[in-house]
């Protein structure tokens, strides 16, 4: 069994992201908008800021009061929008009550989205990232239509990456389907001709989500229950990636049976430490991949 962490994984990632960040004539921007006060949002910003300024990148914070009103949102990020030094808008979750996520969202423009959650780019991950198709359906060349991909999906993919092994034609199933893992994942391994299976509550509750589970080359778990699949399911010599984080007690453990599912994996991320390092450096990269777009 190979641990699967993410951290040397980003380290990589990142010196290329300095790299191409001292090309720029100016520092890349990066505009953070915090609703309020959150202990979570606190802590992500934080992060974000530390891991900006490593890399040669300008993290601008905006607070703003927890009783703004949507409209006054909207309109604080259209003015972000058409500031041509801003290259990258990000909204701090969670947000108050009044304002939903969803349509704050569809407001930040296509080009500074870099969290990838806009439907235009959303939209052109079903368009294929990497590979477009042949008459007879097979991949044929390198197109790069989606380039700002959302962060949690492109990390997963980047730990698929490092196993070294192709995905063409293996088993993949992905438990969960949330519009921000789940469901762009699926696109992004369809794009790489695995099978995919993708599993949800629906899956559980008709009680199949251990036939599933048992028959994966590749898991991929994004559901947020603690221990949900169990380590005995998974299949000698899979890849399991476990993207889930439940704090229990004083602990934080992913969705997997870590240490069953360890005796039967090739791999397996340990959470934390798997996915968790590497999302915010896809967040980065994703900033110069929107600068760059800009120029
Ligand atoms: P979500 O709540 O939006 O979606 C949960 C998904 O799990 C849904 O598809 C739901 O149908 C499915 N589900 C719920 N119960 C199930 C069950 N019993 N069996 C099968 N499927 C079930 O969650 P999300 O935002 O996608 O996040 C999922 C987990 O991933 C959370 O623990 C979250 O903290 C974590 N996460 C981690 C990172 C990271 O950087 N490591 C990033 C994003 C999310």
């Amino acid at each position: 069994m190979k641990l699967l962490e993410g951290k040397p994984i980003a380290e990589k990632i990142k010196e290329e992201i300095k790299q191409r960040v001292s090309s720029f004539a100016n520092k890349p921007v990066l505009a953070s908008i915090m609703v309020g006060e959150n202990a979570g949002a606190a802590s992500y910003v934080k992060s974000q800021g530390r891991a900006a300024d490593n890399l040669g990148i300008t993290y601008q914070l905006h607070r703003l009061a927890p009783d703004i009103s949507e409209a006054e949102l909207v309109k604080f990020v259209q003015k972000l929008n058409s500031d041509k030094s801003v290259n990258g808008i990000i909204i701090q979750m969670p947000l108050p009550a009044q304002i939903d996520y969803k349509k704050i969202s569809q407001h930040i423009a296509p080009e500074k989205d870099i969290e990838g959650m806009h439907p235009a780019n959303m939209g052109k991950i079903a368009f294929g990232t990497l590979t477009s198709l042949s008459a007879n359906g097979e991949r044929s060349r390198t197109i790069g239509q989606a380039k700002i991909l959302p962060c949690t999906p492109a990390a997963v993919m980047e730990l698929l990456n490092a196993t070294g092994v192709d995905l063409y034609g293996k088993e993949v199933v992905v438990v969960g389907h949330s519009e921000i893992v789940g469901k762009p994942l699926a696109l992004l391994l369809l794009d790489k001709f695995a099978t995919v299976t993708v599993c949800h509550i629906g899956t559980s509750k008709a009680g199949k989500l251990e036939e599933h589970v048992r028959k994966a080359e590749v898991l991929i778990v994004a559901v947020g229950k603690a221990r949900l699949i169990k380590g005995e399911w998974v299949k000698e010599g899979a890849i399991v990636i476990d993207v889930g984080i439940n704090r229990v007690a004083d602990d934080i453990v992913g969705d997997v049976e870590f240490e069953e599912a360890a005796k039967r994996a090739a791999f397996i991320t340990p959470v934390p430490g798997g996915v968790g390092p590497l999302t915010v450096t896809m967040l980065m990269r994703n900033l110069v991949e929107a600068a760059k777009l800009q120029q």
